[in-house]
């Protein structure tokens, strides 16, 4: 019995591995094809947890089925319960063949995933869903046996065994998907704190610089244009210095959104630091690139900044824009050529498009 448990569990917790990898970017819960995916491979365990049984004694087979049916209810929510419940249920007929267990045993898989739908609405903590999805199953099945059995001694002790191997498997599962949710959570912190800009939502610098380096080689490989505009707001630090900090912040955050609503979706917008914003126009010819940084710079002209309810304020920004092959034919100096039009623009007093 003990060497089946084990078996059981390490099958548990590849899957739960495995799915962990694939629900890293992403979790379970988040888009449809991630939940009906997540089904499926809850249901696939779901039936590889009912071919590897646990062998009580000569009599008894207990298996942890429904540790899947709970893990995709939990995760992924009711369709990924739907989906792996469904899948359970369909191996359980093909591979055991049609039969009053087999009947009982498709039941069992649909009251079980609608009464923990019932409990997952309940306001409580993970821990304790999971603890009572686990005892609902338990008592479920214990229904089940009542229903199926007559035999006391038989009906007690399979009280007694499944109860046991459901709370020491439920306690050992929920541990480890807990541990893999967190590690997936932070790790989706971590890499979106250290690609965006805290402030704006945009990208930060070194985001940039890692698009940057796949359009150079892309571009390169491809022959295809490329350009690069390089904004600053102009004359910033008279509005923090007016306004103050906050206000400043402010600014930044809604010049961060107007310029992501006047590019392409395909266009790339950061903020490289302080008060200074890039854009990388793939496929863009010089001509294209001009129209959209001068468009960009009247959007920003025109755009009234509400600082409070009824007070508002105007900047503008001055745009360094460099073109490949256009208007440089090195593509690795574009940063450097964006950079010397951009103090061109604001040596020629602000508010303009140098290339
Ligand atoms: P120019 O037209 O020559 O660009 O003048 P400027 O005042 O915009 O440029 P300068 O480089 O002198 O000042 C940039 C200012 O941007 C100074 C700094 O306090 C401010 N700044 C940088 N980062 C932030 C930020 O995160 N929030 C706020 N509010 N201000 C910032
Ligand atoms: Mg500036
Ligand atoms: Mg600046």
């Amino acid at each position: 019995m003990y060497k089946d448990l084990i078996v059981n569990l390490a099958l548990l917790i590849s899957f739960l591995s495995i799915a962990g990898q694939f629900f890293k970017e992403k979790p379970m819960n988040s888009t449809l094809s991630c939940k009906l995916f997540g089904g499926c491979i809850a249901g696939i365990l779901g039936s590889l947890l009912m071919f590897f049984s646990v062998q009580v004694n000569e009599t008894m087979i207990i298996d942890l089925r429904h540790f899947a049916i709970i893990l995709s209810l939990f995760y992924g929510g009711i369709f990924s319960g739907l989906v792996s419940g469904t899948i359970i249920a369909f191996s359980r007929v093909v591979f055991f063949g049609i039969s009053d267990s087999s009947i009982m045993a498709v039941v069992i898989i649909f009251i079980l995933i609608a009464v923990c739908y019932q409990i997952m609405k309940l306001k409580l903590s993970s821990i304790k869903l999971f603890f009572l999805m686990n005892i609902t199953n338990i008592l479920v099945l214990d229904g089940a046996v009542l229903f199926l059995l007559d035999d006391v001694k038989q009906i007690l002790s399979i009280y007694l065994y499944y109860g046991i191997i459901s709370i020491i498997g439920g306690l050992v599962i929920f541990y480890i998907a807990d541990y893999i949710t967190r590690s997936n959570i932070n790790y989706r912190i971590l890499k979106e704190s250290a690609q965006t800009d805290f402030l704006t939502g945009l990208y930060n610098v070194r985001q940039f610089d890692f698009i940057w380096n796949n359009h150079l080689i892309k571009a390169k490989e491809k022959k295809e244009r490329l350009s690069l505009l390089l904004i600053d707001i102009d004359h910033f630090k008279a509005i923090n210095d007016t306004y103050g900090h906050p206000v400043g912040d402010l600014i930044l955050k809604e010049l961060g959104k107007l310029l992501q609503a006047s590019t392409r979706s395909f266009d790339t917008v950061s903020r490289n630091g302080g008060e200074e914003f890039s854009i990388i126009l793939p496929d863009c010819s010089d001509e294209q690139a001009l129209e959209i940084a001068e468009r960009i710079r009247c959007a920003v002209e025109q755009h009234e900044f509400y600082i409070t309810e009824t007070q508002k304020l105007n900047i503008t920004v001055s745009i360094g824009l460099a073109n490949y092959p256009e208007t440089i034919d090195e593509m690795d100096r574009m940063i450097e050529q964006a950079d010397n039009c951009l103090y061109r623009a604001k040596h020629l007093g602000r508010n303009q498009v140098c290339y």
